[in-house]
């Protein structure tokens, strides 16, 4: 008897986790129940995937979602409605909100909050402040809470957890993966009367060097030896760390940033001035060729694209007053099919950096790859398809992207989550259904 699925993906060529191969998906239940799809089966919906590539669905697994905080900036809706735009089935959001996600009543109104309105499922960053670590033990095993998120250097936000035996006591508090901003605070404050108001945008790189990053690693993997409790370090911005952290693999796992894969300084600072600001900064060509070496030789687990949303207005000012941070979670999708073109790195490494490497080091349950069980959470993909960025296209509500004018090659073509097609053809489709991404404890 044929068997009978609610979705079934024809078609496409399937990035597995194996390979790839020209095979249809069928989903039933919102997992997928078949990779060899017969073609007798019947199906309440069928997705006709001809020249696409079909991939697990991609995750964002760093972004800033600004809610609570300025509607006119950002919100859930607003961020998760442009993450599936841009291709994203799941986002890991920050907790250095306004207020921030650091307790347990602020934590329980957003997890019922994101599944009243998210378009794509999310995952829930706590903070580690000060004053809430005999909390974070319980905090990190609540429902969707992908880990505890440390600033160690100061960034947006009031969250900070600058010396070391607070960030030793941290560390000691739980064992799950723990991910941090790593920037040496102690130095970037004694630079900071180096500079004056109205140098140029480049004083950004300068003020935050290389040392104030490294200094930050240096002393982040020492005590999670010391601790042994694994370290997630966001956004990797130096060959320097990116080299000391290979010898740390013990310990820890590394991100990188989109933006430090595409844009260099002080081309970047030339041409966005403030709209190129953001932290830890947009470095030199060194660092980017060592940033594509860690994709090439498996440095890299994850990539992010620290969607850090800011009013124009705030951007505009001068530099050092300028906001820290820009959009990202609507075009990660479309720059890194674009490298893929470009031959920088193949569709399956993106998919690793993207869904596998995401559910490994976070440890999220059913998401990641295309296999029998996995939750059903897929990204189409035209790699043929030329597209030019444009701030017009950008859902978050500030409506700039540091990539206008842009032209890519390869953009999403549909984004499913959980069997329910969400966008499709550059149109959201349906009510938001997000649901809070599960996670090992
Ligand atoms: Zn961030």
């Amino acid at each position: 008897m044929a068997e009978h699925y609610d979705l079934v993906i024809r078609g496409g060529t399937c990035v597995l986790p194996w390979g790839e191969a020209r095979t249809d998906v069928g989903v039933h239940g919102g997992r997928i129940a078949a990779l060899d799809a017969a073609s007798g089966c019947s199906a309440d919906e069928t997705m006709d995937a001809t020249g696409l590539h079909v991939l697990p669905g991609l995750i964002d697994p760093h972004v800033h979602l600004r809610d609570p905080g300025d509607p006119a900036v950002e919100t859930i809706p607003t961020g998760t409605r442009a993450a599936v735009l841009g291709g994203l089935a799941a986002v890991f959001d920050m907790p250095n909100t306004t207020p921030s996600i650091t307790g347990p009543e602020r934590l329980a109104w957003k997890q019922d909050y994101v599944e009243r309105v998210a378009w794509c499922d999310m995952g829930l960053y706590v903070g580690a402040a000060k004053t809430n670590i005999p909390a974070l033990a319980e905090l990190e095993l609540g429902q969707g809470v992908c880990g505890v998120k440390v600033f160690a250097g100061s960034s947006t936000g009031d969250l900070l957890v600058e010396d070391d035996a607070t960030l030793e006591a941290v560390m000691r508090s739980g064992r799950r993966r723990i991910s941090y901003h790593s920037e040496d605070e102690y130095r970037l404050q004694a630079r900071r009367p180096l500079f004056n108001s109205g140098d140029p945008y480049a004083s950004h790189a300068v003020w935050r060097d290389v040392e104030c990053a490294f200094l930050g690693t240096r002393r982040l993997m020492a005590l999670a030896r010391k601790t042994g409790r694994p370290a997630h370090i966001l956004h990797v911005s130096t060959a320097e760390e990116l080299d000391y952290l290979a010898g740390y693999r013990d310990v820890a796992t590394v991100e990188l940033l989109v933006n430090h894969l595409t844009q260099v300084a002080p081309e970047v600072y030339d041409q966005l001035g403030g709209f190129g600001v953001m932290n830890p900064p947009i470095r030199d060509r060194r660092h980017f060729e060592a940033a594509w070496a860690a994709v090439r030789d498996g440095t890299a687990d994850t990539i992010g694209s620290d969607h850090a949303p800011h009013a124009r207005a705030a951007k505009e000012r001068p530099w050092p007053e300028c906001a820290a941070g820009l959009t990202g979670v609507q075009t990660l999708v479309p720059i890194m099919l674009d490298h893929v073109n470009a031959g920088r790195l193949s569709l399956g490494r993106m998919v690793d950096l993207m869904c596998a490497g995401p559910a490994r080091v976070y440890g999220a349950v059913g998401k990641g790859r295309l296999a029998v069980g996995y939750d059903a959470d897929v990204t189409l993909v035209d790699l043929k398809r030329r597209r030019t960025i444009e701030n017009g296209w950008i859902a978050s509500p500030c409506g700039w992207t540091p990539f206008d004018g842009m032209q890519v090659t390869g953009w999403p073509a549909a984004t499913i989550v959980r069997g329910r097609v969400v966008m499709r053809d550059d149109e959201v489709l349906g009510e938001p259904a997000g649901k809070l991404v599960q996670f090992r404890g």
